[in-house]
């Protein structure tokens, strides 16, 4: 069990170059990441593969056994990693925040280890026999980004394990220590070689992609650094799962409550200070109920506080990182500038410490602006009025991405009738972004393609392999 202290001096390299990490809140630098290079890739890809087989030859049960082992691991030291978390990243304690996400963590682990996948006899009538299996895939690479950085990386960890591949994890160069830390207090009790973190840049991510003993790479992050994955993973022809970018639409029908609704709007859209792949990032509310929708919002916003994540009132946080900061600021100013009404927010302090970006609603914002089309990844939501459903669903299904999506209404089965004409991945019935380790997630068009969590999640992990006869 680690404290705060104790957790950091463990993950501080002892040797060799390192870079200060910051705290977006306060500026203030949390600790010191190593500086690993293609070189330090290559020693751990070959520490991985080595531990492959022993690691595959104990079976699932005493594979699971471990992982659940690590999962209470992480719970023993979760205030720890979770005061970690909050510095380095920016999200509070409270809320459904820092705490929440060791806590999805060690969870995800748990679902992972207990998830039975059993051989399938696809046929075998007399006359044909065959069988499907999964077997280990080998060496898995896990390239994740900065918002959820310990969810995330178990969400890619955990399945990879399961299923009897070793791996290594190239976390964002944001939030390496969120990472090393999960790692570190996870290999207290599994074998060495079979989790590895390597802290690095875009050239040791670039290299793991291209790299020809990586037989899998497990990829989340944005669109664009996908393209370029499966560009340098072609010549290996790496399995990717892919976890791409997003650009989530909420559907609200004329029939919902807009009061009974808005605590679970305002947490589609806002959580993690709305940098979330799966939050909702464009809202088109049904003329009928637009007025009352944006007011019942606007109270829900206004009473939840941002401000320094170790602080326990705070459920809100800063932007993780200035480029951020700077895309959600043009994207608002822009909509501004185009006439849309700034409802709330809109006005960061300029002078304060932190990227503290103001929780903000835009409403009379037109479908071709900037902040509608692209992704804003922070807490800016844009509100767009519309008077038929045909009319919602154009404009919900008009951009080249679909992770997830959301439609709102007093009458489900009307709901899912309208579900079943959103081209997303996921499409949620009077809430938005909610994920379960059984239930499998996965995007659509540009969002990437994969499924993670559950049966179909662990399925990706393994080869298929038919024994027929
Ligand atoms: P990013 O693509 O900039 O970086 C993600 C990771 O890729 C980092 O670790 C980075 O070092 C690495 N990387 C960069 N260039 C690389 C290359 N050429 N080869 C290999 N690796 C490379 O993304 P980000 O800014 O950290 O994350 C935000 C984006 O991620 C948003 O678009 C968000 O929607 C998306 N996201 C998606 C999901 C999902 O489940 N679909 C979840 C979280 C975030």
């Amino acid at each position: 069990m680690h404290t705060f202290d104790s957790l950091l001096a463990q993950i501080t390299p002892s040797a060799g170059p390192t870079r200060d990490i910051t705290d977006p809140a306060t500026g203030e630098v949390v600790g010191q990441a190593p500086i690993h290079t293609v070189a330090d890739l290559d020693a751990a890809v070959k520490r991985a593969a080595s531990a492959q087989s022993d690691w595959a030859a104990l079976g699932h049960s005493t594979r699971s056994e471990l992982m659940l082992a690590a999962a209470d691991a992480i719970d023993a030291s979760a205030e720890a990693l979770a005061q970690l978390l909050t510095r380095e990243q920016g999200k509070p304690l409270n809320g459904p925040n820092a705490r929440f996400e060791v806590g999805g963590a060690s969870g995800w682990l748990r679902a992972a280890a207990s998830t039975p996948l059993d051989s399938q006899t696809v046929i075998d009538d007399g006359e044909s026999h065959a069988v499907l299996h999964y077997r280990p895939i080998g060496v898995v690479g896990a390239i994740g980004p900065w918002n959820w950085p310990m969810m995330i990386s178990v969400w890619q960890i955990a399945p990879a394990l399961r299923m009897g591949n070793t791996v290594v994890v190239k976390p964002s160069e944001y939030t390496p220590l969120s990472v090393l830390a999960l790692v570190t207090v996870m290999n207290e009790v599994l074998p060495g070689g079979v989790l590895q973190v390597v802290t690095g840049d875009r050239e040791v991510g670039a290299r793991l992609s291209s790299h020809p003993d990586i037989d899998k790479l497990m990829f989340t992050g944005s669109t664009a650094t996908g393209k370029a994955i499966i560009r340098s993973s072609a010549d290996t022809v790496k399995r990717l799962t892919l976890e791409l970018g997003g650009n989530d639409a909420g559907i609200v029908l004329p029939d919902v409550d807009p009061a009974a609704i808005a605590q679970d709007l305002f947490w589609g859209a806002f959580i993690n200070t709305g940098q979330t792949c799966a939050a909702m990032k464009r809202l088109y509310v049904h003329d009928s109920v637009y007025d009352a929708v944006v007011d019942e919002l606007a109270a829900v916003a206004a009473s939840m506080p941002m401000g320094v994540g170790t602080d326990e009132n705070n459920v809100l946080g800063p932007l993780q990182n200035k480029s951020q900061f700077d895309i959600v600021s043009r994207l608002v100013e822009e909509a501004r500038a185009s006439g849309a009404r700034v409802v709330m927010g809109g006005n960061p302090d300029a002078d304060g410490p932190g990227y503290f970006y103001p929780t903000t609603l835009v409403a009379d914002v037109n479908n071709d602006n900037a902040l509608v089309q692209e992704e804003q990844f922070g807490p800016a939501l844009p509100i767009i009025r519309y008077s038929d459903v045909d009319e919602a669903l154009a404009m919900a299904n008009g951009l080249d991405v679909g992770l997830g999506a959301s439609v709102w209404s007093s009458d489900r089965d009307a709901a899912r009738e309208v579900a079943a004409q959103v081209e997303a991945g996921t499409v949620w019935i009077n809430s938005h972004g909610g994920v379960h380790p059984m239930i499998p997630f996965g995007g659509v068009k540009q969002s990437g393609y994969g499924l993670e969590f559950g049966v179909e999640g662990l399925k990706a992990l393994g080869v298929p392999q038919v024994i027929n006869g």
